[in-house]
């Protein structure tokens, strides 16, 4: 179970935690080569090349001001994950564009940042190769080395990332089938008292705890007093018992 904040005006789960959680379904070492791909494009100092699996690029294939060989896709310098994804599709490595598996916003959820999940589909295996150029003698591209190979398998790529509106990659993990995301869930919350015995439900990130025993009352965790160990002070009549919180 993911960390919980009971604090005043909070009462929230880490969004990243339950990204930990719910990547455990999936081969995360493998799904580390698509964070890998991403982060070559990423680099101003290296040109990107992708190729059938099988293909073996020679150093002189990718000289300074030679053509590419048409089997050879150049990807643009500093490619987005988006620009990446259209190129890949477009020689037909991928699927298509990511699918959103799953979104949570912190509004209606108790996260404490939104949070998503989205699938990319490898439908050819391909290699990944970079080159970097390195400039000598007062000429730009005079030397050049391949500097690093990755191989990504077929298969489902599921990037987990939190955030509202800017989402940061967390993890990204790997699987060969289709499979349906399960982790813990975040839009329901419990709170029970052992002192009483009241137990009360809100959902949908609200705050309004509504009774599941005829005999208890309402109440709202803005109103909640004694923020203490991830508890807060009974709010039946009565009881000096201590309210603990689940999201399920
Ligand atoms: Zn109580």
């Amino acid at each position: 179970m993911a960390t919980m904040t009971v604090a005043r005006h909070n009462l929230s789960v880490s969004a990243a935690e339950t990204i930990r959680v719910t990547m455990r379904q999936f081969d995360t070492r493998r799904g580390a080569l698509w964070g890998d791909l991403l982060h070559f494009l990423a680099r101003h100092d290296r040109a990107v090349f992708i190729m059938d699996s099988d293909r073996v690029l020679g150093r002189d294939e990718v000289a300074p001001g030679g053509v590419v060989p048409a089997d050879v896709l150049e990807m643009p310098w500093r490619a987005s994950s988006s620009d990446a994804v259209a190129c890949l599709t477009s020689a037909g490595y991928l699927a298509g564009r990511p699918t959103v598996v799953r979104h949570d916003a912190a509004h209606d959820t108790y996260l404490d940042t939104g949070r998503a999940f989205e699938a990319v589909s490898v439908r050819k295996p391909f290699k990944v190769v970079t080159v970097a150029y390195r400039h000598g003698d007062g000429q730009p591209g005079h030397d050049w080395t391949l500097a690093g190979v990755l191989g990504v398998p077929a298969g489902t790529y599921v990037i987990a990332s939190t955030g509202d509106v800017r989402m940061t990659i967390r993890a990204i993990g790997y699987t060969q089938q289709a499979s349906v995301l399960s982790g813990p869930g975040v839009s329901r919350a419990q709170a029970e008292c052992r002192t009483c015995g009241g137990r009360w439900r809100a959902k949908d990130g609200s705050w309004r705890f509504r009774p599941e025993r005829l005999s208890d009352a309402s109440w709202s965790y803005d109103a909640a007093e004694d923020h203490r160990d991830g508890t807060i002070a009974c709010p039946a009549h009565a009881c000096a018992g201590r309210v603990g919180f689940r999201i399920f």
